[in-house]
């Protein structure tokens, strides 16, 4: 594909963009400023690209998809886990507009740079990068509307569970093994109980 409009399409005609809020976020969000230069060419392509570190920036319809679980709102705050390129944090603060704010921990210093840098370019103001262990969340500006892990985990990390407002929604890949996970959304209900939904099989990196 030769234009983000012309990816957009796309995603819409095979039903993996539903919502005039995510639409909206694609556009807004071109992904051309979170491919590295040697790989600029594919920027549209619905395919996954080395982003440095052994990792990747995830291919457009599993971004797809995962957002549209997230059912953002206006306003929302997010944790993301995973910053890698920052195009997943970049739609998301797209979507929840300049009220909402997406908070991402990366693991690689300089992953975590590159993903600022790239959101910048995209004229993305409302994401925010920390290098850390996102296994632990972020606390300083929990409780979070909405989390969502870029990673494949074995478990949840209770962190982000504890970090999770209440009947609100968290969305992640889990399985033994990252490149068989099963893509969940887990909603921590009033009390605290849990309700998980599996919704597809995916491939990810692991989360460690
Ligand atoms: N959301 C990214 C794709 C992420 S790939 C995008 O839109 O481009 C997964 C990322 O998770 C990698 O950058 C990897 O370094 C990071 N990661 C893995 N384990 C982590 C951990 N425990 N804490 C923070 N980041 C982690």
């Amino acid at each position: 594909m030769k234009s983000n409009g012309a990816l957009v399409s796309f995603l819409k005609a095979r039903g993996l963009i539903k919502s005039r809020r995510v639409r909206r976020a694609f556009e807004a969000t071109d992904r051309r400023h979170f491919v590295p230069d040697e790989h600029k060419g594919q920027a549209y392509e619905d395919a996954p690209q080395p982003i440095g570190e052994g990792q990747t920036i995830s291919a457009p319809h599993m971004v797809a998809i995962m957002t549209e679980e997230l059912k953002l709102g206006k306003g929302h705050r997010v944790l993301e886990v995973g910053s890698g390129s920052g195009y997943q944090a970049g739609v998301i603060a797209n979507a929840i507009g300049p009220g909402g704010k997406v908070f991402s921990i990366e693991r690689h210093a300089g992953l975590c740079g590159i993903a600022k840098a790239n959101c910048r370019k995209a004229g993305v103001r409302n994401a925010f990068f920390h290098h850390g262990d996102g296994k632990l969340g972020f606390r300083a500006n929990a409780p979070y509307d909405r989390i969502i892990v870029t990673a494949a985990a074995k478990e949840i990390p209770p962190a982000l569970i504890e970090q999770l407002k209440e009947g609100s929604t968290l969305v992640m890949p889990l399985g033994e093994q990252p490149q068989m996970a099963t893509l969940v959304a887990i909603e921590k209900k009033k009390g605290g109980q849990l309700e998980m939904k599996e919704l597809l099989g995916v491939r990810f990196v692991p989360l460690v």
